[in-house]
């Protein structure tokens, strides 16, 4: 197996493409990127009987990433959170990963949910088991897949990238996922607004926002304020701004 310095974990196979498939695209273009799947999104609607796993690997081979399925009971992630945790423990005990971006803890979807807490509590377990910096990473939430202008106020926002020179591979991305696509059409629309409004307050066209939850220095105020050097590196490198 590879070791990934970048892995995304998502319940769902369209979820990353779709909250952060921009930044996606860019993180593909330096690092060693896993997409971590809890399910193979069985429930989903399935209206001209495409594999949603079929569609997941067309949309990574499109943006050279590799993927697996845990293969967990899509709708049922929130009852399998300890076995999510073991799994998601193993993953990141075995790569180390510098990034590391999942959902949003306020997403409204239980499954997106599950995946948030088991992979925050499987960062905080090997953090607290290994005192020395065993896991350099920084942790990003991506903007739940649901959104509706109540939620802005809860995002918390504190991290901007700009993905204007990338949009449209977002978006090529996005077009695999067939089954999906009535949903997505409806959830994209709200997302390009939300890109574009953002891209306005940031300086640029289109921008994906991130919640980084955790972090190397995380008690540090720095980091969070963006001070720190490594953050700043990833900044550089992702070509992205901050409010
Ligand atoms: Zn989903």
């Amino acid at each position: 197996m590879n070791l990934y310095d970048c892995i995304i974990f998502v319940a769902h196979p369209d979820d990353a493409f779709l909250g952060m498939g921009g930044t996606l695209y860019k993180l593909s273009l330096f690092s060693n990127v896993l997409l971590v799947c809890a399910s193979n999104g069985e429930n989903g609607n399935n209206l001209q009987g495409k594999d949603r796993l079929e569609e997941l690997n067309k949309s990574s081979k499109l943006f050279s990433i590799d993927f697996i399925s845990l293969e967990l009971t899509d709708g049922e992630l929130i009852y399998n959170q300890q076995k999510l945790y073991l799994l998601f423990l193993d993953i990141l005990k075995r790569n180390n990963p510098k990034y590391i971006y999942t959902h949003h803890p306020n997403d409204k979807h239980n499954d997106h949910v599950a995946v948030y807490r088991s992979c925050i509590t499987a960062i905080d377990s090997l953090w607290h088991h290994h005192k020395t910096n065993t896991l350099l990473s920084h942790t990003f939430c991506f903007t739940p897949i649901h959104i509706d202008f109540c939620d802005l106020k809860k995002l918390d926002y504190n991290t901007f990238y700009d993905i204007s020179d990338c949009i449209k591979q977002k978006e090529e991305a996005l077009k695999y996922h067939i089954s999906q696509m009535p949903y997505i059409e409806k959830n994209m629309s709200k997302h390009l607004a939300l890109s574009k409004f953002l891209g306005v307050l940031c300086g640029c066209e289109f921008v994906e926002a991130f919640y980084e939850c955790r972090s190397e220095n995380v008690k540090s105020l720095d980091s969070l304020l963006g001070k720190d050097d490594m953050l700043e590196t990833i900044r550089k490198e992702l070509d992205c701004s901050s409010l």
